[in-house]
């Protein structure tokens, strides 16, 4: 039997701890996909100068009957590691695409922003999965934002620019999500066919109290403003950051202080209030 209180037999349990649990959750979120216990929760993406509403960011939520709700941040990685990412992308594909095709046609102006992993990216069906999804629900691609982070240059950056390139063909908008916390290269930024980007909201939650924070971010704004992006701040808790962003010239905002993710019908009551576009 192993002694206590050694280092690597420290280790060795939690590494057992993590692949048990993993496990174990790989098996309910695969029944979740079947059984349908995941959910679309959409948060609003204003506009920082007319307060309107351009669109929202898809964030799956999974609630499970046993332990309740289990966030992103749990089930993601084993949804990454797991390869059910694949499954879990192709369904909130067509959620995300069959609401906004629904809003559209109630005349509401708004664009659906779908989270993609770095794997998805590497999946050669996600082209398919994407076109079939716009020609089941008749949405044109433009109102489609893709979000993507700097960890898939990493892994491939060939493969990763050329189905950015793909999608861009196709219509599609691409967002860089979580800008500044990966890696950290430029050249992508001139070289690809991005739309827009998106601070990360660790920038942003003691941006009025940081001035480190505060240079990041106006300089994040002019760069993306020099490239023709868009700038998107996410993680903003209260009027006065949003404020303080809109007199530095970025364009749009998402967070606690305008809504929390929540169902399609909180986001088109939201929308009808404030208007679109
Ligand atoms: P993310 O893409 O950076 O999404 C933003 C996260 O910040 C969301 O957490 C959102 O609920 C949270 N948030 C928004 N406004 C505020 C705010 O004002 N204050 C604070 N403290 N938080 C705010 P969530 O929904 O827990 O998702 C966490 C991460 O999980 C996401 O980060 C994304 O990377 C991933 N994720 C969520 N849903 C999906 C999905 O459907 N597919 C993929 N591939 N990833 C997803
Ligand atoms: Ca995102
Ligand atoms: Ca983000
Ligand atoms: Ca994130």
């Amino acid at each position: 039997a192993r002694k206590s209180g050694q280092p690597w037999n420290v280790y060795d349990a939690e590494q057992e701890q993590v692949f048990v649990r993993h496990h174990l959750l790989f098996g309910k979120l695969r029944e979740a996909l079947i059984k349908q216990h995941l959910r679309v929760h959409y948060q609003p993406q204003i506009d920082l100068r007319t307060g309107r509403v351009l669109g929202a960011e898809a964030l799956t939520r999974w609630m499970d009957p046993d332990s309740g709700m289990i966030p992103p941040s749990v089930f993601i990685p084993v949804a990454e590691e797991s390869g059910l990412i694949r499954q879990l992308t192709n369904w909130l594909v067509d959620e995300c695409m069959r609401d906004c095709a629904a809003w559209r046609r109630q005349g509401l102006d708004l664009h659906v922003s779908i989270n993609l992993s770095a794997l998805n990216l590497l999946d050669p069906a996600l082209m398919g999965v994407l076109q079939a999804g716009l020609a089941k629900t008749g949405l044109h691609a433009q109102y489609v934002n893709l979000e993507i982070t700097e960890s898939c240059f990493m892994a491939s950056p060939e493969r990763a620019m050329e189905v950015i390139g793909r999608m861009h063909d196709c219509g599609f908008k691409l967002s860089i999500d979580d800008f500044g916390t990966g890696y950290s290269s430029l050249s992508y930024m001139k070289n690809l066919p991005i739309d827009e980007l998106k601070i990360d909201q660790s920038f942003v939650r003691n941006l009025l109290n940081n001035q480190g924070d505060q240079a990041i971010v106006s300089s994040t704004i002019e760069l993306a403003h020099n490239l023709q992006l868009l700038v998107v701040a996410e993680g903003i808790e209260n009027t006065a950051t949003a404020d303080w962003l809109c007199s530095r010239g970025c364009d749009i905002g998402q967070g606690y202080s305008f809504a929390r993710p929540e169902p399609a019908d909180a986001l088109v009551a939201m929308a009808i209030r404030r208007g679109t576009g």
